[in-house]
């Protein structure tokens, strides 16, 4: 029969990766969970009404990359490409308006993009991400950039950058982007032909484009850094002057744009350059209309996402400390009903614990047990049990499973 293979831009974890993972998720639950965040988890599919509406209908996520299918119903779904909107639906459909401001969640799960797969870029990848809804407070847009940073430290994340800039008020990004548009304009026989087709609806989103003809027309063009109204101006300074008091690195990048058009006010992105073509480990920003989009009250919110399978390919996460492990085999005449009892009690006092299961000679047991990386051996025999310590080398007989306990165990803290 022919075989039956994963869908192309999605791959299985396998254990020891998926090890790695679950250290980095420990890892994001502890910092998050300190400064206040508490976890939210959202459905994987949602109304494709919501990320029209939340991401934007002319953004590439929402025009060209949703997994969008009609349920029996007739209702229109898409696997969810993104996060924030779906937290932000959550926190108007259950009030969260009402409890104490601002709310701060974080998640992690799996999303989905149509996009052509390359390394570092799948269909399916794992976000992880905070938003902190109900306060326009500065320090909020700083902590959060600051919680980011911390946690790729913690995880070990190498040749991390951080870029920073303000979209400003949608009424300033509309006026900046005629301008924008005028000045593209009057270059536009220098412009990729994907520009070209988007300068009436998002000349924004030539920023992102690397066609150098486009590269060129942008450099003397001006900035939405330079028009922002005076108190988004004030808004980015606070953020910029809370985040060089915490001794952060930054780079003012009046280039950056992201791909959602949810955002106001501050944006960053953070990039490794550990990575190729695709070097961005996450980014996010303010976005202070989103839930009023949603049909909530007006909220402002803050909040980033970052990809797990890039930091796992930029970072090496510290290995967690590892339990004493034990592996019970049986030599002739051995009781399988003891052995059995003795691994399982050695599980409830905290030992890994595995026993024999596939047959072996007793050779074949003893080699397995070193390959486990088994601190002790067991061996339960006919009408006797032994405990062979495995780095010393040292085997003796004990009289019960609680001597067995005693000698494995006790000796794991
Ligand atoms: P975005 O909101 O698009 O900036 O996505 C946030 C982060 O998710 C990015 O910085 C990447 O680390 C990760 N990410 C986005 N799209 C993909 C993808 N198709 N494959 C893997 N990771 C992705």
């Amino acid at each position: 029969m022919e075989r039956i293979q994963a869908p192309r831009g999605t791959s299985d974890v396998l254990p020891e990766d998926a090890e790695r993972r679950l250290r980095l998720l420990r890892l994001c639950e502890e910092t998050l969970g300190r400064a206040g965040y508490g976890p939210i988890e959202t459905p994987a599919f949602e109304p494709t009404e919501l990320f029209a509406r939340g991401v934007g209908e002319t953004t590439d996520i929402v025009e060209k990359e949703m997994f969008t299918f009609e349920d029996q119903g007739g209702r229109s779904l898409s696997l969810r490409p993104e996060g924030t909107a779906p937290v932000c639906r959550a926190y108007v459909e259950h009030g969260m308006h009402k409890l104490p401001q601002p709310v701060k969640l974080w998640y992690w799960g799996p999303f989905f993009r149509y996009e052509a797969p390359q390394a570092g870029r799948y269909r399916q990848f794992t976000q992880l991400g905070i938003e902190a809804i109900g306060s326009d407070d500065p320090s909020l847009d700083a902590e959060s950039i600051l919680l980011l940073s911390e946690l790729l430290e913690r995880a070990g994340a190498r040749g991390v950058r951080v870029r920073l800039s303000s979209l400003g008020q949608p009424e300033t990004r509309r006026a900046y982007s005629d301008e924008l548009r005028e000045h593209l304009r009057a270059r536009e026989d220098q412009l990729s032909d994907d520009v070209r087709a988007r300068l009436d609806r998002n000349p924004l989103r030539a920023f992102d484009s690397d066609h150098a003809g486009t590269r060129a027309a942008l450099e003397d063009a001006p900035r939405l850094l330079d028009r922002l109204a005076p108190d988004d101006a004030e808004h980015f300074a606070e953020v910029r002057a809370l985040l060089d008091a915490a001794d952060q690195a930054y780079e003012v990048d009046g280039t950056l744009v992201r791909g959602l058009d949810y955002y106001t006010r501050t944006v960053f992105e953070f990039e490794s350059s550990e990575l190729g073509a695709q070097s961005a480990l996450g980014g996010g920003g303010r976005y202070d209309g989103l839930v009023e989009q949603l049909g909530g009250p007006p909220t402002p919110g803050v909040g980033w996402a970052a990809g797990i399978e890039r930091i796992l390919l930029a970072a090496d996460v510290p290995p967690a400390a590892q339990a004493r492990a034990a592996f019970v085999v049986r030599a002739d005449g051995g009781s399988t009903a003891l052995a059995f009892s003795v691994a399982r009690e050695l599980r409830r006092h905290g030992v890994r614990a595995e026993m024999e299961q596939a047959g072996r000679s007793l050779k074949g047991q003893l080699k397995h047990a070193d390959r486990l990386g088994a601190d002790f051996v067991v061996i339960v025999g006919e009408g006797d049990l032994q405990v062979k310590d495995m780095e010393s080398g040292e085997q003796r007989p004990v009289s019960s499973t609680a001597d067995v306990i005693d000698l494995v165990a006790g000796s794991s803290g």
